[in-house]
């Protein structure tokens, strides 16, 4: 990495389950170069079609804990009776490379994030409703009925955490949420911090030229 080089932005978004976060992320970081997803760990087993190291790090609880013992997370929370985590050392690599990070994690681990005093950029998902909400976890059958109404709770509380970030985009319609999204992160470039390496590349140039 040259010194020159920026550091790349840290975006942590957040979203009831069920809002469809993560459709809308994958989405996004295709549309947006220089633009990664972070690939969390989990004690979750995997669902069908979902891919060991492609959706998530599978790994068993005892590796889990042995991680946390050794401070190898940013963040990690218990969400819905499984762990799951942000890598220390995956998501400072992708920093350190000048790659802006999106980290899709629950609102426990947006507030370790935030505690550790790290520069984020916070962007809160919403449900058009909370009856949209219901009707879309309904929509997906894999889930049971206990499991539905134990999300739905979460969600209630989930939502009124949406004062903590910086953004909030609500998912009403695909496209258009992955429009806005990309119009924060493009934002986000063009503030000093970020062009700050770009800037003193232009200054330098004024200053090295004989005006004649
Ligand atoms: P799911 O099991 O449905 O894939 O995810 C359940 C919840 O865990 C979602 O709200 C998701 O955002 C959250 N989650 C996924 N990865 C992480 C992570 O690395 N850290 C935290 N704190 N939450 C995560």
């Amino acid at each position: 990495m040259s010194s020159e080089q920026r550091r790349g932005l840290l975006f942590v978004v957040s979203a009831p389950s069920g809002t469809g976060k993560t459709t809308v992320v994958e989405r996004l970081v295709q549309v947006v170069p220089g633009l990664v997803m972070s690939r969390s760990y989990t004690s979750r087993p995997a669902r069908t079609g979902e891919c060991d190291k492609v959706d998530y790090n599978f790994i068993a609880r005892a590796r889990f804990d042995e991680m946390i013992e050794a401070g190898a997370f940013l963040e990690w929370a218990d969400v819905f009776g499984n762990l799951y985590g942000t890598s220390l050392a995956d998501a400072e690599h992708e920093l350190a490379s000048g790659r802006d990070l999106v980290l899709v994690i629950d609102v426990q681990g947006a507030r370790k994030v935030r505690r550790r005093g790290l520069d984020m950029i916070g962007i809160f998902v919403m449900p058009p409703s909370f009856e949209v909400l219901e009707q879309r976890l309904r929509g997906r059958s894999q889930d049971a009925e206990a499991d539905i109404r134990r999300r739905l709770t979460t969600a209630r509380a989930e939502v009124a955490a949406f004062a903590e970030y910086d953004y909030v985009v609500v998912n009403d319609e695909l496209d258009a949420c992955v429009e806005r999204l990309r119009a924060i992160v493009i934002a986000e470039r063009a503030r000093l911090p970020a062009m700050r390496p770009v800037v003193a590349r232009i200054v330098d140039s004024f200053s090295r030229k004989e005006i004649v």
